[in-house]
């Protein structure tokens, strides 16, 4: 599966911890970050992640159009709801891509642990199905 990672300045602690948790099962799936979020994760768990642009930059946007391109599988994204952000057009653009094509998307850490545990399951397998699909598409 192809999962996108990303966290506010203030949710980075929580992505540290979630992801060291939960590395065992991330390192066998397919990572993508936006630029800090990326660099962070990779430097507490030496998990191998695709790194786009930082959020404020461009990142969002960049994950956005993998969603846009039915290319990638589950979102976490911690977000920070008690701090304005400049990007937040960018965020809510991300949030709404994941609606419009039925990406399962966590926004904190709590439900961030029912999609992994899930993901071990095999309960997002439905996704493959989307995915051979897409391929026979392109
Ligand atoms: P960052 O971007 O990982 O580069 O900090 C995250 C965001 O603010 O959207």
């Amino acid at each position: 599966m192809k999962i996108a990672l990303i966290a506010h300045d203030k949710k980075k602690n929580d992505m540290i911890n979630f992801t060291v948790a939960y590395a065992p099962i991330l390192k066998h799936h397919t990572l993508f970050a936006t630029g800090t979020t990326g660099f962070k994760i990779n430097e507490a768990t030496g998990l191998d992640i695709k790194r786009f642009q930082s959020g404020p930059l461009g990142g969002d946007q960049q994950i956005g159009a993998l969603i846009a391109e039915n290319d990638l599988d589950l979102v976490l994204f911690f977000r920070d709801p008690l701090t304005a952000q400049p990007h937040e057009p960018d965020v809510s653009a991300l949030m709404r891509l994941c609606d419009v094509y039925q990406i399962p998307l966590a926004t904190n850490v709590a439900s961030a642990e029912l999609f992994i545990r899930s993901l071990e399951r095999g309960d997002l397998d439905w996704r493959k199905i989307i995915d051979e699909r897409e391929s026979d598409k392109k």
